[in-house]
């Protein structure tokens, strides 16, 4: 798969629109192009009737009603929703602590650190193995009668990590907490049919699975919808909870991506997905450098995820060199001008300086063996540029990372 001639190994940073999605949206740019609000005629009602069906097929693939589906713009103001929108409510409320992981996305850790900030509620964070993943003990350990809402991804986007979602949301349930699952990774890497009964609220984002940009969902169970305060207030569009007019093409776009993500066809997608990505990672292993695989092995890792440490190297460096030829990402997040090495490598007990090594690349549905092949004698290519031996130890007084990061925490 390539985009602008570039070979594409960032498909969980955004997967390009499926074909079939775009055809069924292009008639909304056009000639369906009436506002679903507008009640006074019958274009206005056909587009109503359109934004129903879309909603009705998302609902249907995660076990939930259409009334309990919220669009949003994206996975970021789903969890903002989410989280801040129960936050802000319950604020005068007896249960004061919010518990996430350490691996969480911004858009979680973020809105976490507001609530705590500007609310006074308590944040704890849980620890993560070396996989990535929350133990159902530490969880039930932490969890107490002060316990408002847990909030755990159910795939990480950089190390691909498939939580056990049903047993740690039970968890949390069973003491009276609610659930919050951050699924925007998860529709490549698993089927979601039935999630609607295991969590009590679920971000998406359609442009993480072959759909369009700028729409994502909030599922939010239907008791606990007056206990979310709006982010956004208007015309009281979707039951109050996000006002403003709903986008009809990319309504229409998320449904039909999220309709291609369920099924048999997108359970043979995953598997040929899993066998490329374990072909990549294999050539990797095979060449003249200390690389390893960051993250969980098997089948509790997302099937196109390929995080990998080349120690000694500097991650920045080889996504430069790659320039225009291959397109992957660094962990290393630019919060505030100043690159800081992942704080999910780090959770799972990267130093600094192999946290500084390691690229995530990421296959997607249409990656082909010649697409591999390509890759890797262009990365190899690549080191043999970069001039390190084989093989060499990292020197850990190349990283400033090493000395200021491992001195602290991780977020
Ligand atoms: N959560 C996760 C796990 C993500 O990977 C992303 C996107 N990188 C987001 C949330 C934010 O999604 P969006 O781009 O739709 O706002």
């Amino acid at each position: 798969m390539k985009l602008s001639n570039a070979l594409y190994f960032d498909h969980q940073a955004n997967t390009p629109i499926d074909e079939r999605v775009f055809r069924k949206m292009l008639p909304f740019f056009t000639e369906k192009a009436g506002n679903p609000h507008s009640t006074d005629h019958s274009i206005g009602w056909q587009s109503l009737q359109s934004v129903e069906a879309a909603t009705t097929e998302i609902a249907k693939i995660i076990g939930a009603d259409a009334d309990e589906i919220v669009f949003t713009s994206g996975a970021t103001e789903s969890n903002n929703l989410a989280l801040l929108g129960l936050g802000r409510r319950e604020c005068e409320g007896k249960r004061r602590r919010i518990l996430t992981s350490a691996i969480e996305h911004k858009s979680i850790l973020a809105v976490a650190r507001v609530l705590e900030e500007h609310l006074g509620y308590q944040v704890d964070v849980l620890p993560v193995d070396n996989g990535g993943r929350v133990s159902v003990a530490a969880l039930t350990d932490a969890l107490d009668e002060d316990v408002l809402i847990v909030s755990i991804m159910a795939v990480n986007n950089e190390i691909g990590t498939i939580q056990d979602i049903p047993s740690l949301a039970s968890r949390a349930r069973e003491a009276g907490a609610l659930f919050h699952c951050d699924a925007a990774q998860a529709p490549v890497a698993m089927d979601l049919k039935g999630f609607a009964d295991t969590v009590d609220l679920l971000s998406l984002s359609a442009h993480k699975m072959y759909g369009p940009h700028g729409i994502g969902i909030l599922y939010v169970r239907r008791d606990l919808q007056r206990r979310i305060e709006p982010l956004i207030v208007g015309g009281g569009q979707q039951n109050g909870l996000r006002s403003g007019t709903l986008p009809v093409s990319l309504c229409v776009g998320m449904a039909a991506a999220t309709e291609i993500m369920s099924g048999a066809e997108a359970e043979k997608a995953r598997c040929w997905l899993r066998e490329r990505r374990d072909r990549f990672v294999e050539l990797l292993r095979q060449l003249p450098w200390e690389t390893s695989l960051n993250g969980a092995l098997g089948e509790d890792r997302h099937p196109g995820n390929a995080n990998i440490c080349f120690r000694g190297f500097s991650a920045h460096d080889i996504l430069q060199t790659l320039q225009p030829h291959l397109a992957a990402s660094s962990g290393s997040a630019c919060t505030t001008g100043i690159p800081e090495p992942s704080h999910v490598l780090r959770a799972i007990g990267l130093m600094g300086s192999e946290a500084e090594a390691s690229v995530r690349f990421s296959l997607g549905f249409h990656t082909t063996d010649s697409d591999i092949d390509e890759a890797i004698n262009l990365i190899s290519e690549t080191l043999n540029r970069l001039g390190k031996t084989s093989f060499a130890p990292a020197k850990a007084s190349q990283y400033a990372s090493d000395i200021v990061e491992d001195a602290a925490p991780s977020s």
